[in-house]
């Protein structure tokens, strides 16, 4: 089996979870010789980041791949960050490595017959525990808490909430409004529900407001609290650590295996997120898994884009003990409901294991087209 072809799709799309924003990512299609389809995607999120994202995939490593064997991903992976080595330690060269790696490991499984987990450790996990993923976006806290009430109502028993998002929701701004947020949340979803917060794109907070608020939130019962800092404020984590009970999960945007290491060994957190859209792939997100693993640590995917993404996601998170839940976009939306033909989907709360061979999607071409830039 050898690479014949390779071509970037950057897609454009209303994200009805977002508020019905446009958001962008870029999917990658690899044949072979032998008739053989591997599909990727990255997490580009800009139109900008997309084209340029294309150019490098097309222009840059495709080259490097014509002709190859996808069985062979681990040194196609290594060719690939090699070439990037000037400009590539992040940002658009580690997205372009995300989605052909990803790809590789579609065809790679495809050739073995096997679903990706099996060429990973095999089965660790029987089926995982879905977390509906939100970003909040009604004014009235009432509204905001009634929607996740909605969610735990049909099966979730975890629910996540995303502060700082578009929309008239203002969540991270006011630290006694977020507070009577979570005690509503916890009145509409119950007391058994895992409920976990995300001061992510929010993160305007210092330190001490941050520990106040997480002592309000444990009142209510907080599953974990996300990204109450930008990952390299050590100090902050540390200081947030000595003080709460919760759990702390953070690192979603890291890039490569040495940031991750370098967060894992400075001991700021329990959850690590990782987004394989982003971080260089199954290969690389694999070996972090694996530090993560010996460090006592849980990997949390990061997938809030196609069903690409969230069958890579499901594969390693199969893979690993140290699993939670799975997170996904509780409202059905384009790139997983259109795109997927055989739509991932959740029961009674529960995401079942991928058993097809590779990622296990099929991609329904028509939708690609339909929602590729410049169509
Ligand atoms: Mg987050």
């Amino acid at each position: 089996m050898k690479i014949e072809n390779i071509e970037a799709f950057p897609l454009r799309y209303p994200e009805p979870n977002d508020a019905g924003n446009m958001r962008t990512i870029t999917v990658v299609r690899i044949d072979t010789d032998d008739g053989a389809v591997g599909w990727g995607e990255c997490v580009t999120m800009w139109v900008e980041a997309s084209k340029a994202v294309k150019l490098v995939i097309e222009e840059g490593l495709a080259p490097l791949l014509i002709g190859q064997d996808p069985c062979n991903v681990g040194s196609l992976w290594a060719k690939m960050k090699d070439h990037c080595w000037w400009y590539g330690e992040g940002g658009i060269a580690s997205f372009a490595i995300s989605a052909l790696d990803i790809a590789l490991w579609d065809l790679r499984g495809k050739a073995l017959g096997q679903p990706i987990y099996k060429l990973l450790g095999g089965k660790q996990q029987a089926r995982l525990r879905a977390c509906a993923s939100t970003h909040p976006s009604k004014a009235q806290i009432a509204d905001l808490a009634r929607e996740l009430g909605d969610h735990a109502a049909n099966g979730y028993t975890a629910v996540k909430v995303g502060f700082g998002k578009k929309g008239d929701a203002n969540l991270g701004t006011n630290p006694r409004r977020d507070i009577e947020y979570a005690a509503a949340v916890r009145e509409a979803i119950g007391p058994e529900v895992d409920f976990m917060i995300d001061l992510g794109k929010s993160n305007r907070y210092d330190v001490g407001t941050v520990i106040k608020l997480v002592h309000a939130f444990e009142q209510t019962g907080l599953r974990w609290i996300e990204d109450p800092f930008i990952p390299d404020a050590t100090e902050d984590y540390l200081r947030l650590k000595g003080a709460i009970s919760s759990t702390i999960a953070t690192c979603e945007r890291d890039w490569t295996t040495a940031d991750y290491a370098r967060h894992i060994n400075a001991g700021i957190a329990d959850v690590f997120l990782m987004d394989v859209g982003r971080a260089e792939g199954i290969t690389a997100t694999w070996k972090v898994i694996q530090l993560l693993e010996a460090a006592g640590k849980y990997f949390n995917a990061h997938t809030w884009s196609s069903g690409i993404n969230t069958a890579a996601s499901i594969h390693l998170s199969a893979a690993t003990s140290n699993v939670i839940v799975l997170e996904v976009k509780p409202i059905p939306n384009p790139m997983q409901h259109e795109l997927i033909k055989e739509p991932i989907t959740v029961q009674n709360g529960w995401i079942e294991i991928i058993e097809k061979p590779g990622l296990g999607v099929e991609i329904d071409e028509a939708v690609l087209r339909k929602y590729t830039i410049g169509n």
